[in-house]
């Protein structure tokens, strides 16, 4: 039997397995067993784990600098914020070490330039119902569920929830003190919810309309998660602030957050900082694991396998009369079912080797590494008919 040890904090509902390897679409635990995974550490390992490039970059750069501190000028970063500057709409780059943390400077930015450029007093940031955006002072009253706010007041101010996806909503979406709205475009943690087209086009033109910044919390979709390398594009919008963490760097933990000239102004030398953040590790990861996803058969070969997967799983979902519903985008992928989703997940391991996640207590969340192959995915797919045959 497996046991937590006592020394460290328990912040978390562990699984009573401990994983030592990794490799492709694969982990093995403390006794050899081998394990499809289909959660890529949680959308972190969107090219699998240890991808060669990626992990040749670092061995690498790790015989020759792994820190320096942001005294001096750090050419990794440079690179790395070239490289995610010419593949979207934005300008600069702020680097940081997690999702969290770019969304607390998303959060400082739109503030910043609140008062510094346009000069007003706004500091309101509209979010959504569902949201989650971390778990800083800040980031968690960012996020719209209670349960994440449970024995952390007071509140810190400055944060206002609307209902996602949610028309009539919008009419409140304007005050006097509100700068930005933040929001996902696949609600991730909250339950894999897809944003409305007809709806995001109403907020975004009434955010253009009354001067509000537009942030989106890429920190789950972006990388090449929804199948396309951010998932703004999909939705043909233009924000004004992206924040980055999770698949950025394949693993190793790194986070932006990217804006137009624009905003982008608002942070001055002294305005903002990160002891870690842009360290020449984290960038050469990052760097890495753009070349790759930048190849250009990275993405047609993604879609393919894309349309594939939600080809079959739409069949498993005729199939079966315990699943109500699939959603999501790309390979952001919830499953509804009836009853418990963990139920799902524990099985799922402890019988059939394959690892999976939940969204909330009735969605299963399939996170697959963008690189999972045809013959990986027929695999997962007989499984998962297995599990909900018996
Ligand atoms: C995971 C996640 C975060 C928090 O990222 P951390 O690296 O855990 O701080 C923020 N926003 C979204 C959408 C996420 O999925």
């Amino acid at each position: 039997m497996f046991k937590e040890q006592n020394a460290v904090m328990s912040t978390y509902n562990r699984f009573p397995i401990s994983i030592v390897k990794g490799e492709g679409s694969y982990v093995w635990d403390q006794n050899g067993i081998k394990y499809l995974d289909y959660t890529a550490g949680i959308g972190t390992c969107n090219l699998g784990h240890r991808p060669v490039t990626v992990e040749s970059a670092l061995q690498e750069q790790l015989s020759k600098l792994w820190h320096c501190s942001n005294l001096y000028t750090i050419p990794h970063q440079e690179q790395l914020a070239e490289k995610l500057t010419a593949n979207s709409i934005f300008d600069q780059v702020f680097f940081c070490n997690s999702g969290a943390e770019a969304n607390e400077a998303a959060i400082k930015l739109a503030r910043r330039y609140a008062q510094k450029v346009k000069q007003t007093n706004q500091y309101e940031i509209v979010t959504f119902k569902q949201s989650f955006h971390g778990r800083t002072l800040a980031t968690l009253y960012a996020t719209g569920q209670e349960k994440i706010q449970d024995g952390f007041a007071p509140r810190t101010p400055g944060f206002r929830y609307l209902p996602y996806n949610d028309f009539d909503a919008l009419d409140q979406l304007v005050q006097e003190e509100t700068c930005a709205v933040m929001l996902e475009l696949v609600q991730g943690e909250g339950g894999v919810n897809p944003a409305d087209q007809a709806w995001l086009d109403q907020l975004v033109k009434l955010c253009k309309a009354n001067d509000l910044l537009i942030i989106v919390d890429e920190v789950q979709t972006g990388m090449g998660r929804t199948g396309t390398l951010f998932a703004y594009e999909q939705y043909r919008i233009d924000p004004d602030i992206v924040t980055l963490a999770k698949g950025l760097g394949s693993g190793f933990p790194v986070g932006a957050l990217l804006a137009n000239n624009k905003v982008a102004q608002a942070f001055t030398p002294g305005s903002h900082g990160s002891t870690f953040g842009g360290n020449p590790l984290a960038m050469t990861a990052g760097s890495a694991t753009l070349e790759q996803m930048t190849s250009s058969s990275f993405f047609p070969e993604l879609s393919k396998n894309i349309e594939y997967l939600w080809l079959e799983l739409q069949t498993v979902c005729k199939q079966f009369k315990q699943v109500k519903g699939l959603r999501g985008k790309g390979y952001l992928i919830g499953i509804e079912v009836e009853g418990q989703a963990v139920d799902y997940v524990h099985r799922a391991r402890e019988e059939h080797q394959l690892l999976i996640l939940v969204a909330g207590p009735k969605v299963i969340r399939l996170l697959p590494p963008l690189t999972t192959t045809k013959l990986e995915i027929d695999q997962f797919i007989n499984t998962i008919k297995t599990i909900f045959a018996d």
